[in-house]
């Protein structure tokens, strides 16, 4: 059987002295492979009653390595779970009017229920406006001003996925929120923002701190819910937090690496061997967020047909 990283961060972990026991993983590759199989259950369910397919559509703006990768996994995922898969690629030199067309043609088709534009796009392309083209109703990245909008009245809607994914995770493990005080680092409209508007829903008592924020230590050591979603490896330490909170990792940042077969590792926001020692619970990176967010989209998607169709 093969080991992926969070079985390999298990067996590190039971090796670490006893302080490190108290802490258990919030293990996001095993939680979004169950969410994938009930999908899959569902879309294998839809198909047998003779309904249309889901269907996912991507587009791929230029060569960035990143986004490559993330466009192939989201390709894989859908896959799995037996959705129709499109990925569009345009060469970076497409116009901003080029690709709105495109966004456009895609809003019509009755053959696809989501579209994501993989972000981001090349300097010369404003993603605000094409974002803001994909039609509210195919918007399984909750981007759009009325999916917004809708999310933060608690109205059905399309979720980002990461807040999404993360509610998910917290969810399966029975994590409390009713009450507890949840600080969130980082106030971006992908993160941040909905993330905020989630966890007031799930009764938390929501603090958002940002780059702007006065004393911010104070504000994390007062969390029983950490969130850290700024985009700076390592920034949380373990004397930011109180002992027993529960801490989130959105970060995932490129850090180059040479011995690694890729080239580079992926470090988060959190520093993970301080942090952890202290924490009742903790998301690693990667094996944490990352697949949890995959597993939001896929849920908007499923979420589109029953919206929509
Ligand atoms: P973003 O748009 O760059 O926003 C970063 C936020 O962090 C901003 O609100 C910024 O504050 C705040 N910030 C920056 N420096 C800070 C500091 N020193 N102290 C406190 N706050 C600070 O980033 P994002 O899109 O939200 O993403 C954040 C991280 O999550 C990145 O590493 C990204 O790659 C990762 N991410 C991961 C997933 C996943 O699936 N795992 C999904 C999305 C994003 P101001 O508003 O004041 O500038």
């Amino acid at each position: 059987m093969g080991l992926d990283n969070t079985n390999i961060l298990i067996i590190i972990c039971n090796n670490l002295p006893y302080k490190y026991k108290t802490m258990e993983l919030l293990n996001g590759n095993e939680v979004s492979k169950k969410i994938k199989i009930e999908i899959k259950e569902k879309v294998d369910f839809i198909k047998a009653s003779g309904k249309k397919t889901p269907h996912l559509a991507a587009i791929l703006v230029g060569g960035d390595g990143a986004s490559m990768t993330y466009v192939a996994a989201k390709e894989k995922d859908c896959h799995e779970v037996g959705f129709d898969s499109t990925v569009l690629r345009f060469d970076a030199s497409i116009t901003e009017e080029e690709l709105i067309n495109e966004v456009i043609k895609i809003n019509e088709n009755p053959a696809i229920d989501g579209l994501i534009v993989q972000l981001p796009l090349p300097k010369h392309i404003n993603e605000k406006k094409i974002t803001e083209t994909i039609s509210y109703k195919k918007d399984v990245d909750g981007f759009h001003p009325m999916n917004v909008g809708l999310m933060f009245k608690g109205l059905r809607t399309f979720l980002p996925a990461t807040p999404y994914g993360i509610v998910k995770l917290l969810e399966h493990y029975q994590i409390e929120t009713t009450g507890k005080h949840c600080v969130i680092i980082g106030r971006s409209d992908i993160v941040g923002k909905p993330m905020s508007a989630l966890m007031l829903q799930k009764n938390c008592t929501v603090t958002v701190v940002h780059s702007k924020t006065v004393d911010l230590p104070s504000f994390t050591r007062e969390a029983d819910i950490v969130i850290a979603a700024l985009g700076i490896p390592g920034f949380l330490k373990g004397d930011m937090i109180k002992a027993g909170a529960v801490v989130v990792d959105v970060g995932i940042t490129r850090i180059e690496d040479s011995s690694t077969k890729t080239g580079y590792k992926l470090k988060g926001d959190v520093d993970f061997d301080s942090v952890a020692p202290k924490s009742s619970w903790i998301t690693p990176v990667p094996g944490g967020v990352g697949p949890m967010t995959r597993v939001g989209l896929l849920l908007n998607t499923l979420e589109a047909i029953e919206l929509y169709k």
